[in-house]
């Protein structure tokens, strides 16, 4: 089954069971999730691509990045192809989770939508939800980024967010009072998503009985953001009407990008959206 998920356009580079060594990554950046506060490394994001150097053709997670640096610069826009050395993550046995070593990222081309995107992702589109799930369960090392076609997205449920737990907000408190010697100087709160937005849909597998999907692309969380001038409901329409009736819509080849949580590895989140036109 991992052969299923991973069949990419070349068997000998993506084998899962080749060492992971230190090199030099070069990537396509294909996903953004939203800030969390991590006890471990603060403030940071997830980011996550396609791996296109011959080292090791394939997913990849790179882990941590602290978001302000991004925000700052907007050095890694989607579909840039850089290159960064990475060393594989020590805390976290996903095959995919890199540490990157972000002062010495170089920038490359940008892809422009849709053609050029396509002849690079469309091969690695594929597998199923339930499989991945079933596949996490049985093996710590199993696959934890893919991209799968739904078989349909039933609906978007936009859930005002209930804001940071208290283990959470003590992380972003220590944060924000500490007294930068080296970093990015801006130490404003870390504020939680304003609502959280969670896809029904049904993966291929023949069985399916449905999946919930939490969508927690940055891209999703910005775009709440620029509605604040609205209330709720009119906020929630505006959410469904792009992240649904638009990116989902029937005349585009919508697919998830979906990524695992380091501790509940059979839980699979919406990373990003790919949605050329069919
Ligand atoms: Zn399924």
């Amino acid at each position: 089954m991992t052969g299923v998920l991973f069949d990419g356009p070349d068997d000998d580079a993506a084998d899962r069971n080749r060492p992971r060594l230190p090199g030099i990554a070069q990537v396509l950046i294909t996903v953004k999730a939203a800030p969390q506060p991590s006890s471990t490394y603060r403030e940071t994001v997830c980011i996550a691509g396609l791996r296109l150097d011959r080292d090791r053709l394939g997913w990849i997670r790179l882990y941590p990045i602290n978001f302000r640096e991004l925000d700052r610069s907007d050095q890694f826009p989607k579909y840039s192809i850089i290159t960064v050395p990475v060393t594989p993550a020590p805390k976290d046995n996903r095959l995919e989770s890199w540490n990157p070593n972000t002062s010495e990222i170089v920038v490359g081309e940008h892809l422009a939508p849709w053609k050029p995107r396509k002849t690079l992702i469309e091969p690695w589109i594929g597998g199923n939800t339930c499989d991945l799930i079933r596949a996490a369960h049985e093996s710590s090392t199993a696959p934890s980024l893919a991209l799968i076609r739904p078989a349909d997205i039933g609906r978007l449920d936009v859930k005002p967010h209930p804001g940071w737990n208290e283990r959470e907000q003590r992380i972003i408190n220590e944060y924000t009072s500490q007294i930068p010697l080296f970093g990015p100087t801006d130490r404003r709160p870390l504020e939680p998503p304003r609502f959280t937005c969670t896809y029904r849909y049904r993966c291929q597998a023949p069985t399916c009985k449905g999946h919930d999907g939490t969508l927690i692309d940055w891209e999703a969380v910005t775009f709440q953001r620029r509605l604040k001038d609205l209330t709720d409901s009119e906020a929630i329409r505006a959410v469904r009407t792009r992240f649904l009736d638009e990116i989902c819509a029937p005349g585009n080849d919508t697919c998830f990008y979906l990524g695992n949580q380091a501790k509940r590895r059979h839980i699979f989140s919406v990373l990003g959206l790919w949605y050329p036109k069919k």
